[in-house]
């Protein structure tokens, strides 16, 4: 499908018809431009088209579509496999759409785009306000809504899904629609877990809560007692309050300032906690389960401004490091996938910072029923993922390996299908449908009349039924 356009037709074509700017391979900013999160990543796009604004991207639409180009949709480029970008096709780049508007009478929040979790919670946090987003700021939350979305106010708030009002979605035919529960109720659906294949979502419309000091922080035990914790955090998580967002994680002590350099590289379960509340409050939250642990390694839990602490984890994770990943979403942690955990993670490659994260989303969306909206998944209770990360291309092979062997162990235990932000291209052929259940056909129906010539495939693609 893709023509043999030379590069300077994408820049002397769309060029004038847009605000942004075109970036193609002769321009001294292509690379950094083609580049995405993740460092395994390496793709060479025809051109890369900056939108300013909601024209831009009926511009871009428009072109690609009349020259039979392939496009990439990039919001904050974190996706796994790299769907922000495309071999020889265009990408449509909206990270210069970084607008937020806040209406605090409202307390809803209309956001372009272009925004990462960051800038939204930059914005909203002056009314002392929160939409419910990931763990860290700098991932986009186009690609993170459009999946579903879990974080740290999930439990209270619900996915990010549950907390769209409305979206404004330019479709393949370049018209502009906006999707909501009255208008274009169908697309307003889908767009709530089933991913980037219905168009560019140019703004979103969320409601926001009341969310201000947080009592947060991470409390690491060594891995001989990571058993004992992740039974008693199984147990503790049912009957804790919603407020309290308390995720699992198995892990290596990061190498470097401000983690305690006797404890740097060690393997590690732990506890990140996040408590929309007093510090008092969060400490009488969480106690019963800390009243039943060992000895922590160092618990840095402190009241602190939420988007302090939705950023903490960033510097961590820089751009440009290599990432593989897989997840399931989870219903039960019988003692026996404790144990395989436990055995995978004292295996995490060393000189990295790979993970397991088991993120609970029992509480606010059980509360949503699994048709309301395309994600399905409302009786789970965890999302997992297994993270392989490492600043060094010449781990790759061996981090994909430890992932696949980790997730091979503990996939048994598992309930239906995954989360799709959690996938990378290689998953089994039966993966979407299984994620999505009884939501499936619907999806690949509301495909086929949005964008029955599958315009929009460079993402866990659903194809036009
Ligand atoms: C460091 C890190 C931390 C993460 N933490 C969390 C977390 O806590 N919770 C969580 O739920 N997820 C988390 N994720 C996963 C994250 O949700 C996905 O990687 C998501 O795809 C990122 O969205 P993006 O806009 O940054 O990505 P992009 O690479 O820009 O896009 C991802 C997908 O969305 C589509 N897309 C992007 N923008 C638009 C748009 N405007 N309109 C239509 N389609 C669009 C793309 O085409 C692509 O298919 C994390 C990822 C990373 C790398």
């Amino acid at each position: 499908m893709t023509t043999q356009l030379s590069a300077p037709n994408v820049v002397s074509e769309l060029g004038p018809l847009m605000k942004g700017r075109v970036i193609d391979r002769t321009d001294p900013e292509y690379d950094q431009a083609r580049s995405v999160f993740n460092g395994m990543i390496d793709r060479s796009p025809l051109a890369v088209a900056r939108c300013a604004d909601a024209a831009d991207v009926v511009a871009a639409v428009n072109w690609a579509r009349e020259n039979g180009v392939i496009v990439a949709v990039r919001g904050g480029g974190h996706s796994g496999p790299g769907f922000g970008t495309v071999d020889d096709g265009l990408v449509i780049d909206l990270s210069p759409m970084r607008g937020v508007h806040v209406d605090a009478q409202q307390r809803t929040v209309r956001v372009e785009g272009g925004c990462t979790a960051g800038d939204v919670d930059h914005a909203t946090h002056a009314f002392g306000l929160a939409v419910p987003f990931g763990i860290v700021a700098s991932t986009g939350i186009a690609g993170l809504t459009l999946g579903g979305g879990t974080g740290y106010l999930t439990r209270a708030h619900g996915l990010t899904i549950d907390n769209l009002l409305g979206a404004d979605v330019v479709l393949a035919d370049g018209r502009i629609v906006t999707a909501d529960e009255s208008t274009n109720p169908d697309l307003f659906w889908a767009l709530r877990g089933g991913g980037g294949n219905f168009g560019v979502v140019v703004s979103f419309l969320f409601r926001a809560h009341p969310v201000d000091q947080v009592f947060a922080g991470p409390i690491f035990f060594d891995i001989a007692d990571a058993g004992t914790v992740m039974r008693a955090y199984r147990d503790f998580l049912p009957d804790s309050p919603e407020e309290l967002a308390t995720f699992f994680g198995l892990k290596t002590v990061p190498a470097g300032d401000p983690f305690p350099a006797e404890h740097w590289g060690k393997h590690a379960g732990a506890l990140i906690t996040c408590f929309t509340g007093s510090a008092e409050a969060g400490a009488a939250a969480l106690a019963p389960l800390m009243d039943a642990l060992p000895e922590p390694l160092f618990d840095w839990r402190g009241e602190m401004p939420f988007p302090a602490w939705n950023q903490a984890f960033d510097p961590l994770f820089p751009k440009g490091m290599q990432w593989y990943w897989r997840g399931d979403f989870v219903d039960e942690l019988p003692d026996e996938a404790i144990e395989a955990h436990l055995e995978h993670a004292k295996l995490i490659p060393p000189g990295a910072v790979s993970l397991m994260h088991l993120y609970p989303i029992d509480g606010a969306p059980q509360r949503v029923g699994s048709h309301d909206t395309a994600w399905s998944n409302r009786d789970a209770t965890w999302n997992m993922v297994i993270v392989g990360v490492h600043p060094d291309p010449g781990a790759a092979a061996g981090l994909e390996q430890w992932v696949r062997d980790y997730w091979d162990a503990v996939h048994p235990f598992s309930h239906r299908g995954g989360y799709i932000n959690f996938m990378m291209t290689d998953e089994a052929p039966d993966r979407l449908r299984t994620t999505y259940g009884d939501n499936f056909e619907r999806l690949a129906a509301v495909k086929a009349a949005y964008d029955p010539d599958n315009f929009f495939r460079v993402n866990q693609n659903i194809a036009p039924k």
